[in-house]
């Protein structure tokens, strides 16, 4: 075959794809800019474990892993609480981040993936309309098809040409800004919820968690603006006060992290250039999980190599992981990004004025929150919501934002169905106006 696949960044996906695309017989280096085994943060993920088979993954050792809790959801008063009960079989796995690395990294290297760390990419070599090879401090590299899995901020993406039409940066409203540390135990009484989810607690946009475990309180702190480390502990001491368990010592963690929380890009593919994971922001645009998604869209992603018999890797070509991606995960994923849309523009009055009238209910936050990517993948009819709203809703600038979010889902839905089936760069450019404008 000869064929030979770079993949820039050790993200979750690229990984995964590096294996299964190594395992079918291609030349396959992942270039990553950290040392090898300082990967992954200083905690757990969460993440649905079916995703690993759909990857040709076996199941980590038992003690590497346990069950998630159901999380419990507070208004941003604390007067009203909505239960998750996700159903055992779909119950998502959580796990060390270092272990996760390390369950991905051997099963590639068994798969005959080579890993070259302490390699920062610095941008794509572009001949004409194709991506040929990775600029890095190490020098140029050339390939046939390059996988960008350098997360977020990748310099892969961000320095394509303009005229490939992928999106270069994240903008404001498109990421949230994430503080997580765990902390002592204060109190050894049980907390009022073991996995406590909190809707502009305080009433500053965003969503923060108090998860009780036996040893530690693990603190998330997530906000679309950014915050610093004084706000981490006047904001700490206000969740105090009503969560005596969460303590002052840090055990663990305690970074600034950002995850990308918008829509599917309209494009991620260009010949010879593949983007996956959180470069090509699959995250789950209310909740932020992105490793289920990059692991379905790697098995997506390695289908469409190994039927690229002459190893074109053209955006005809790849064309087809794109489509695969948006059936199985994108078309569901970007009516999700309207209701975060929408979130940016309520107040914390109106949020808990949609959780004091049942305008969300148990079962919407099980599926929103429950959202693993795999197997039945969520249906949310924006007519439920707008029904819904319409039947209790007397406040009438909540009821238009609900029903602007509502139409939005719409267009965006109808936009993904009109998707090319086929690669043709100017309809595919015309398509991508469509797709855009309907999240204006
Ligand atoms: C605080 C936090 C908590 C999260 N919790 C969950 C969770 O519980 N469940 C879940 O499913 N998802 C979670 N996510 C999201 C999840 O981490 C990502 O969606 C998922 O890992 C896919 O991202 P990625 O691997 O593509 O990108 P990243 O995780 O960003 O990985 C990119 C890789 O590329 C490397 N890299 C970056 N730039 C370069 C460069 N220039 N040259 C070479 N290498 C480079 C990085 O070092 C890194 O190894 C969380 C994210 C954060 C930040």
């Amino acid at each position: 075959m000869g064929k030979k696949v770079i993949v820039a960044g050790l993200g979750h996906g690229g990984i995964a794809a590096a294996a299964l695309i190594a395992k079918s017989g291609y030349d396959v280096t992942v270039y990553e800019k950290k040392s090898e085994g300082t990967l992954g943060y200083d905690w757990t993920d969460i993440f649905a474990p079916q995703a690993l088979e759909i990857a040709g993954m076996k199941m980590p050792p038992e003690d590497k892993y346990e069950y998630k809790e159901d999380m419990t959801f507070f208004n941003p008063s604390f007067t009203k609480k909505l239960q998750q009960h996700v159903p055992a079989e779909k119950l998502e796995i959580k796990m060390e981040r270092r272990d996760i690395y390390e369950h991905f990294i051997n099963h590639a290297l068994e798969c005959g993936v080579k890993i070259v760390y302490d390699c920062e990419v610095k941008a794509p070599i572009v001949l004409g309309n194709r991506v040929v090879g990775i600029k890095t401090e190490q020098g140029e590299i050339y390939g046939d098809l390059i996988i960008d899995s350098c997360g977020m901020n990748s310099p892969v993406r961000s320095n394509l040409p303009s005229f490939f039409g992928i999106d270069k940066d994240v903008e404001n409203g498109e990421k949230i800004n994430i503080y997580r540390a765990f902390f002592n135990v204060a109190d050894e009484e049980p907390a009022e919820a073991k996995f406590k989810v909190m809707l502009f607690p305080g009433g500053i946009q965003g969503i923060s968690w108090i998860a009780s475990e036996d040893d530690h309180t693990d603190l998330l702190i997530g906000r679309f603006e950014e915050f610093d480390m004084k706000e981490v502990e006047r904001f700490s001491d206000f969740l105090r006060e009503t969560n005596p368990r969460l303590g002052k010592e840090k055990i663990r963690g305690g970074q600034f992290v950002e995850i990308p929380v918008r829509q599917p890009p309209a494009i991620m593919v260009a010949d010879g250039y593949a983007a996956i994971g959180d470069s090509a922001f699959m995250t789950v645009p209310l909740i932020g999980s992105g490793i289920a998604n990059s692991l379905k869209a790697a098995k997506i992603l390695a289908n469409t190599v190994s039927t690229d018999k002459e190893g074109v890797f053209s955006a005809d070509t790849l064309w087809n992981y794109q489509t695969g991606y948006y059936k199985a995960l994108g078309a569901s994923l970007a009516p999700l990004a309207c209701i975060k849309l929408m979130l940016l523009t309520l107040t914390a009055d109106e949020i808990d004025y949609v959780f004091e009238k049942e305008i969300l209910t148990d079962d919407l936050i099980t599926i929103g929150a429950d959202f693993t990517g795999i197997g039945n993948v969520m249906k949310f009819d924006p007519k439920d919501l707008i029904n819904k709203a319409k039947q209790v809703c007397s406040n009438s600038e909540l009821l238009k934002k609900i029903i602007n979010c509502g139409v939005r889902m719409g267009n965006v839905s109808a936009a993904c169905t009109m998707m090319p089936k086929k690669w043709n760069a100017s309809r595919v450019k015309a398509w991508a106006k469509v797709y855009n404008y309907a999240f204006k």
